[in-house]
């Protein structure tokens, strides 16, 4: 079930109504937060036989949420590729040019809109730009800043809001795996800031377990601890560590900003102790979050990953 975006689904809705459909959207949000769905949801309001927002019953919103109206296309970057391939835009160009097996409006979703380059989208911006006739492209990015301005500059841009607290809550009910003690919860869905896709994959890689790792290690010996944060980081490729590490350091500054490292786990309560006596200062917290908040960017750059375990380790307030 989709969960929030109500704000996006009525103006779009109202755009629909208003017959002010533009040719190129571009929805913007974390990954996870329900882009997908809400851009799916769109495209069956387009065919929807009620004329009106999406129905989810008539045949066309049936076929629409399947996955198998010829109308309706869902293009995502390859797993394995770092950048969105040429050779796959070509083929939405030229799909797109094809005329359409059934009268209305065609919608192609292309996710992963953040990771063109430079000859992906020099590929794209001309049928952005003049889309065929009755035609919608949906854009959907995670990183808003990565997004090449000459994409951006053809496409109605649209926000997505972190989830609030209560939607998280309606959005993950009955999910496994998810932290049993109540604060730790807390804590893992502060980090996912809003986003139900965010949290799944923290609970999935066990970011809460590296924490706690982490956390154990830290009041005795920063280079140890330094050391498990890097060997916890299992995922083969670099890219994936990173995304790793960006989950963890994540988990940490919202453990900070709650001042409760304590609740990750029942063994980590004596070493909160040490914590507090010393370091729970308003000041040495905030300056502790900035820091991390700080490497957190520096993980987007080229920053050697063993030098920022090292220097979370050793910034760390303990
Ligand atoms: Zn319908």
């Amino acid at each position: 079930m989709l969960i929030g975006h109500d704000n996006v689904r009525k103006w779009l809705g109202t755009a629909i109504a208003g017959g002010r459909v533009s040719g190129a959207y571009l929805f913007m949000g974390p990954d996870g937060i329900g882009k997908a769905g809400v851009a799916l949801e769109f495209a069956a309001s387009l065919r929807c036989e009620t004329g009106g927002w999406a129905c989810g019953d008539c045949g066309q919103c049936r076929r629409v949420f399947k996955g198998v109206h010829p109308s309706v296309r869902t293009f995502a970057k390859p797993a394995d590729k770092s950048a969105f391939p040429v050779e796959l835009v070509r083929e939405i160009v030229d799909e797109a040019g094809v005329k359409a097996l059934e009268p209305g409006r065609r919608v192609f979703i292309v996710a992963d809109a953040d990771r063109f380059n430079e000859s992906s989208a020099n590929a794209f911006l001309k049928t952005l730009e003049e889309p065929p006739r009755d035609f919608t492209f949906v854009l959907l990015a995670g990183n808003a800043a990565q997004v090449l301005p000459t994409i951006l500059s053809r496409c109605q841009a649209v926000r997505f809001a972190p989830l609030d607290e209560q939607q998280m809550k309606q959005a993950t009910e009955g999910w496994e795996g998810l932290p049993v003690n109540p604060d730790a919860r807390a804590i893992l869905t502060r980090a996912a800031q809003g986003s139900p896709g965010n949290l799944r994959r923290m609970a999935d890689r066990k970011v809460m377990d590296t924490a706690r790792e982490f956390l154990k290690a830290v009041a005795g010996d920063p280079f140890h601890a330094s050391e498990v944060l890097a060997a916890s980081l299992t995922a083969d490729e670099s890219e994936g560590k990173r995304d790793q590490l960006r989950d963890v350091l994540a988990l940490l500054t919202a453990a900070l900003r709650d001042r409760m490292a304590g609740a990750l786990a029942a063994d980590v309560k004596p070493l909160t102790r040490e914590i507090s006596a010393e370091q729970r200062s308003p000041d040495a917290m905030a300056q502790a979050i900035l820091r991390l908040d700080d490497l957190r960017e520096r993980i987007d750059g080229n920053a050697n990953l063993k030098l920022a375990c090292d220097a979370i380790a050793l910034g760390w307030p303990a």
